[in-house]
């Protein structure tokens, strides 16, 4: 490719609606313009890398034993309600109405469709195990699109699907496709972390994220997962699934009678312990959220956090958040009480779900909100002063330092880009939407299945964090979108041009994927380019010719050489 035809415009500066780097550099470096809010054109270098980590995935996903298929972009809602998920996906699942008022949808995932697929195409255990995959198009309404290419509403997912008559299927097939995760990834020259992870809106039971680990990259603040894990015995997980051994109960026996006392202005946790001289572990924290529209205190120690995902889960939602002010009120209205945030208690609410943390089950003379304000109850204990909630669950964020569920030893925490998923989907979709084969025993039987995700644009972006520098881009030979570019020094000399010319021809003939910087441009804009867009190697033919030599540059490390042009000839076919 001749730079004077390659469709691309480098710019001066950084986009300013942009906030990580991988965003920064592949706008500026000419790979992807904005259409709208979380929309991108991915433009011919763009579709050469996404093409790259395509094909790398096709070749893993084939040797695993998959089959490429294709479904299509927009669903019809009837599938949706069939496995139930047309009222409960929140506002991510983009809904449409055709030109007969027909609700429709735009595949956000595709496991309705796929469900129907294996629904109509397999009848018997002869036919088992079968995972199909496609290359296609994602469209979710996210909340908050950010990060460029990161977190978009539109974004291209390899998504497979895995059919099996039994459980023992279903882990094999898991396997597999774990195994080829790994090994995608590493050729697409990402490490990547496998780690357990809350199953979210797909359903199952186990299932497992693929983290780009950057915490390390000072520079990278594009990991929106927080990730545990154990240097010592190898337990890592999402912090929405984290869990770790249960803090010691403290008590600072400072109030032994159960006392209803005046605590002004007390509306947090810190200014109450500040307050009444405890630490905050003695204190048992009322937290009012909204789970799919129903109200839910959750109680945990005053010096823990609620980790929303967990909490949602306990109730097997969809949505959480925390309560707004006039909720609060509502429901301080509906129980006869009117305190304000900060002195909330369970005792006497009325239409609330209570779920505690295994972290309250133990505190004894704590303190706790007793519904009047500027009020709290110390000294209280369960089933004297307060019911212990019937309901106890593990709610609790894990912390760094808190003991490894596995082997104690004291757990790190570190940034996550989650550029893969796998899921144990069980018979979710099969049951609901009566997908069944027939088994050996003549029994019919519902699929045991299985899910499993790639970003293909989100682990594009995810490789610019990882190699960059402040000049631009480094690709991974694997997904470079060339690997080499020749830059003549100079376009009016013409020795050099004629040797850029003849490195150039040479190295299309053994299908070398070459740019040749052919533009009437000075040195200086052209090398910049060069690296601002990373092609791995560079081929600078400047003054020394006149000695048969060219510099090489390895864009990777940075390092160039002198060597003749044979040789960086020789060095590319080689590659
Ligand atoms: P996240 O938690 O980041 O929102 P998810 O868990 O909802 O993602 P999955 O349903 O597991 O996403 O989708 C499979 C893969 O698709 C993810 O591992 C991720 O690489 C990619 N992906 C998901 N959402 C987006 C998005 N908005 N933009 C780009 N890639 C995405
Ligand atoms: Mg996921």
């Amino acid at each position: 490719m001749r730079m004077t035809n390659l469709f691309v415009q480098t710019l001066r500066e950084y986009p300013s609606d942009a906030e990580v780097i991988s965003h920064k550099l592949l706008v500026r470096a000419g790979y992807i313009r904005k259409l709208t809010n979380g929309i991108y054109n991915y433009l011919p270098l763009m579709q050469r890398v996404l093409r790259k980590i395509e094909n790398i995935v096709r070749e893993e996903m084939d040797l695993a034993g998959a089959q490429e298929l294709l479904m299509p972009f927009v669903q019809p809602a009837e599938l949706w309600q069939e496995s139930g998920r047309w009222d409960v996906y929140g506002k991510e699942l983009m809904r449409l109405k055709d030109r007969h008022s027909r609700e429709m949808c735009l595949g956000p995932t595709h496991e309705e469709v796929i469900t129907s697929i294996g629904r109509e195409g397999i009848r018997s255990y002869k036919q088992l195990p079968v995972n199909l995959y496609q290359i296609q198009s994602k469209f979710r309404d996210e909340i908050r699109p950010r990060f460029g290419l990161l977190r978009g509403r539109e974004f291209i997912m390899k998504d497979a699907y895995s059919f099996d008559a039994d459980e023992k299927g279903l882990d094999k097939s898991y396997e597999i496709m774990a195994k080829a995760y790994s090994r995608i990834f590493e050729r697409c020259g990402l490490e990547t972390k496998m780690v357990q992870s809350d199953s979210g809106a797909i359903g199952g039971s186990v299932s497992h994220e693929f983290m780009v680990l950057v915490n390390e990259d000072s520079e990278s603040n594009a990991g929106e997962n927080d990730v545990f894990y154990c240097p010592k015995c190898g337990y890592s997980a999402n912090s929405n699934h984290a869990i770790s051994i249960l803090p010691e109960a403290q008590t600072d026996g400072k109030y032994l009678e159960p006392e209803i006392i005046n605590t002004p202005n007390t509306h947090s946790i810190e200014e109450l312990s500040e307050f009444l001289n405890i630490p905050a572990s003695v204190i048992c924290k009322c937290l009012i959220y909204v789970v799919d529209g129903k109200y839910v205190a959750a109680l945990i120690r005053g010096d823990r956090t609620v980790e929303e995902t967990k909490l949602m889960n306990v109730f097997a939602g969809n949505d959480i958040r925390i309560a707004r002010n006039d909720e609060i009120e509502e429901i301080m209205q509906n129980s006869g009480f009117n305190a304000t945030i900060g002195f909330i208690g369970p005792k006497g609410l009325k239409n609330v779900e209570i779920v505690a943390d295994k972290t309250v089950k133990d505190l004894k003379n704590f303190v706790i909100g007793c519904n009047q304000t500027d009020k709290h109850l110390t000294g209280a204990n369960w089933g004297i002063d307060v019911e212990l909630p019937e309901k106890i669950a593990d709610i609790r964020l894990v912390e760094e330092n808190d003991k490894c569920p596995e082997c104690s030893h004291p757990l790190k925490v570190t940034k996550g880009i989650e550029v893969g998923n796998i899921f144990k989907l069980g018979t979710k979709y099969s049951k609901a939407m009566n997908a069944t084969f027939t088994d050996k025993d003549g029994q019919e039987k519902p699929f045991i299945m299985g899910c499993y995700g790639i970003g293909i644009s989100r682990t594009a972006a995810a490789a610019v964090e990882k190699h960059h520098d402040e000049f631009g881009i480094k690709w991974p030979l694997s997904i470079a979108p060339y690997t080499v570019i020749i830059v003549p020094v100079s376009d009016r000399d013409e020795e050099q041009m004629n040797l850029a010319e003849k490195i150039y021809n040479e190295l299309l003939k053994h299908k070398v994927e070459v740019i040749l910087d052919d533009r009437e441009e000075r040195a200086g804009v052209k090398l910049k380019d060069a690296d601002l867009i990373g092609i791995p190697y560079r081929i600078t033919i400047g003054k020394t010719i006149k000695d048969n030599l060219i510099e090489f540059k390895t864009r990777s490390t940075n390092e160039t050489i002198l060597i003749s042009p044979e040789e960086a000839i020789q060095k590319i076919i080689s590659l």
